[in-house]
């Protein structure tokens, strides 16, 4: 299966020739403000697989800790990439700039602690509640 996404302006395009490894729910407040949202979505897949297919040189990424970039387009500002740079194996895509419908393994709620104090989770998926928090 191949997997494409985009950003908002469609600048950037890549695509994942591989399924989904890992499909997380993340409330830190990181994710939560990069996004501009109550959660983000990421689908957790194997970093060889993933390729740009255009706008590579419209890319730009924000260091949010030592370890994990988020990358996006610098034109419409869509997060397109967590790269946690430690890990080798796998980057993390933005599930909101997934094209279409894709086979996604369980989800999981995770920094449930960081948590928007105005958004409840309604669903029965496990949830993990660390706390992470950017202030
Ligand atoms: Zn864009
Ligand atoms: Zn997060």
């Amino acid at each position: 299966m191949v997997i494409t996404g985009k950003c908002a302006c469609a600048k950037v395009q890549y695509q994942v020739s591989a399924e989904l490894i890992d499909f997380s729910h993340c409330h830190c407040s990181i994710c939560r403000k990069i996004h501009g949202a109550a959660f983000a979505s990421w689908g957790g897949i194997a970093r060889d697989k993933f390729t740009y297919l255009s706008g590579e040189d419209s890319i730009k990424s924000y260091a949010f800790s030592e370890n994990s970039d988020s990358i996006f387009c610098s034109n419409c500002s869509s997060t397109l990439l967590v790269d946690y740079k430690p890990d080798k194996e796998m980057l993390y895509v933005a599930m909101g700039a997934v094209d279409g419908n894709v086979n996604c393994p369980p989800g999981f709620h995770e920094f449930v602690g960081s948590k928007a104090p105005w958004f409840e989770i309604s669903d029965d998926l496990p949830q993990y509640n660390a706390a992470i928090d950017a202030d």
